[in-house]
């Protein structure tokens, strides 16, 4: 489509708003630019953390020669003529004013030639009018040069922050732009330092590579789902990688980055019985939805969108991440370091699980490296005993283990009752017992009945607020029944929130496992590390605290002074 002027009317409609705010602005609309003008490899440069100089060079289409001037008049654009187009718009651009905004407020160069024209053409812009224009030979493709950014605008220059803070949200703008576009080859310079580079080969794990280091990116696990309306691709941490903060989530919807609470919400969800309390989780992921179910007109730099349905969203997001968090079951034989042994373990190391995961590649299949989808998996362990009746030693080929029997008993059982198959294992009592409930307690047994009866409370009404309990989870068995209900409500009432399954297998484990202070007989200290060993989620609680603490060997020389 020809570059043209929208209609005023056209024009009006767009929510209006300054676009260019800092350095990293500048640079992602460039190179916005650059993407929908088709190019596979981008180069940024920036000097000064972008306010002295930001150039950003493209192989893509180019602009041709009779409307080169024109892409720097306001609105502007060869992406959208009609209204009804703002409702499915591809490209990243649309509001045709970048160019002439940035343009405004800098000096600008533009190089450029269009595909099929002899030569390219050189354009000099100040105070957005055009100062200089001539031939200029080029590659096809186009390089914007961005000087002296608000330099007659000592306001706007004065809330930029140092050279090194502008030139970090230049780099975010462009880590943003090559995991959205893996199959766009990146490359960002600062002060000729080379910050960032991605092979642009159309693997999402490549790309994360150049951002996270190869050793987290190849443990990432793959996200992959589509089917349905909504298709969630991308990649997430496994429970041993983990940040301080959330700000290593990012989102992508349709291949535009946005900020997005439901999503972020989504994800806390699924890591929160998960990790540490305070930590979180790497997670780059693809949302894929149909353009007429967001809106993308709401915010000026587009960085929020605003989805139809939030709640479908959500759900999708957190089944897909729950699925792919879920280690596969694997036959026994498959993997060694799953087998039991009560032999000194010292030769034996967790291996690769040897499986390939499904790809995230948009470009055709690759060779991926595997990902070790069981790191977060637990070696075999041998018992050595009890410390204060409250923590199991245990040697591991790596060094001594010591596990919070709390914590790690309650993690089993959490898992166990999360865990969809088998009904549960019921005592039944002799004797019916009658348990009187506050009216709080009474209104969380309506609110939970569905989810308590499941995990194995046979619990009848016997007038206004009095219960008949007839049996309870066999885990609870060694509790007063109608105590172990009450307990169970009480817990119910104390954190709220919307998961009542999450919510009363966390209360139901925590009263089931084995407390501070038990003796354990060894079978059953056995016992428990076998099932530890194996359980997908070994190192933390259902409330997130740590199950166990790990001294290597290296440690522990370390700590003797042997090295
Ligand atoms: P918008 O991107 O919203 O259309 P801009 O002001 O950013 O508005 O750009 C104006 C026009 O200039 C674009 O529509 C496009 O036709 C052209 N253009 C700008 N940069 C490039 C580029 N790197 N490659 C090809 N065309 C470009
Ligand atoms: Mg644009």
């Amino acid at each position: 489509m020809p570059i043209r002027l929208l209609p005023p009317e056209v024009a009006g409609r767009i929510a209006a708003g300054e676009v260019v705010e800092r350095p990293a602005s500048v640079v992602k609309e460039l190179v916005e630019n650059a993407i929908d003008g088709g190019a596979s490899a981008i180069e940024v440069e920036i000097e000064g953390g972008g306010a002295r100089l930001i150039r950003v060079a493209d192989d893509g289409l180019g602009i041709p020669a009779a409307e080169a001037a024109l892409a720097f008049e306001r609105h502007a654009t060869s992406k959208l003529e009609r209204l009804e187009d703002l409702g499915q718009l591809a490209t990243l651009g649309f509001r045709g004013e970048a160019l002439a905004s940035i343009a405004a407020v800098a000096e600008v160069e533009c190089l450029t030639r269009a595909e099929g024209e002899a030569t390219g053409t050189w354009l000099r812009l100040e105070g957005g009018r055009i100062t200089e224009r001539r031939s200029q030979a080029r590659a096809c493709g186009t390089t914007m040069t961005v000087r002296s950014l608000f330099r007659h605008l000592p306001a706007r220059l004065q809330f930029l922050r140092s050279a090194a803070s502008e030139g970090a949200a230049v780099a975010a703008a462009v880590s943003n732009a090559a995991l959205a576009h893996p199959e766009v080859g990146f490359s960002l310079r600062s002060d000729g330092r080379l910050l960032l580079q991605t092979p642009g080969r159309g693997d999402l794990r490549e790309a994360a590579a150049a951002l996270y280091g190869a050793e987290t990116a190849r443990v990432l696990l793959p996200v992959s789902e589509g089917g349905g309306p909504i298709g969630v691709a991308g990649l997430i941490s496994p429970v041993t990688v983990t940040r301080s903060r959330r700000d290593h989530y990012r989102f992508f919807v349709n291949r535009r980055c946005v900020q997005s609470r439901v999503l972020a919400r989504a994800v806390d969800e699924v890591y929160r019985a998960r990790l540490p309390v305070g930590r979180y989780p790497i997670a780059i992921l693809h949302l894929t939805v149909p353009t007429e179910a967001v809106d993308v007109n709401v915010h000026p730099a587009k960085t929020e969108v605003r989805f139809r349905d939030e709640g479908a969203l959500f759900v999708a997001v957190r089944g897909a991440l729950t699925r792919a968090l879920e280690p596969l079951v694997l036959p026994l034989s498959a993997s060694p370091w799953l087998e039991s042994s009560d032999e000194p373990v010292s030769g034996v190391a967790p291996g690769p699980s040897g499986f390939a995961p499904s790809p995230t590649s948009w470009a055709g299949p690759k060779a991926q490296p595997p990902a070790p989808r069981f790191a977060e998996g637990l070696p075999v362990l041998r018992a050595l005993g009890q410390v204060a009746n409250t923590y199991i030693v245990a040697e591991g080929p790596d060094g001594v283990f010591l596990i919070d029997q709390h914590a790690a008993h309650e993690r089993l059982l959490y898992d166990r009752l999360l865990a969809d198959g088998d009904p549960p294992e019921v005592q039944g009592l002799l004797e019916p017992q009658t348990v009187d409930l506050t009216p709080a307690a009474a209104a969380r047994w309506r609110d939970a009945a569905f989810v308590l009866t499941d995990y194995g409370f046979v619990v009848e009404p016997f007038g206004e607020r009095t219960m008949l309990v007839r049996g309870v989870p066999a885990t609870l068995a060694h509790r007063e029944p109608g105590r172990a209900l009450l307990d169970v409500l009480e817990d119910l009432a104390e954190s709220p929130g919307a998961d009542w399954r999450q919510r009363a297998a966390a209360s139901v484990a925590c009263h089931s496992a084995v407390r501070r202070g038990d003796v354990l007989a060894p079978e059953t200290l056995r016992d428990l590390l076998r099932q530890l060993e194996v359980a997908a989620f070994p190192r933390t609680c259902p409330h997130g605290r740590p199950t166990l603490l790990h001294l290597s060997t290296a440690q522990l020389g370390q700590e003797f002074g042997r090295r």
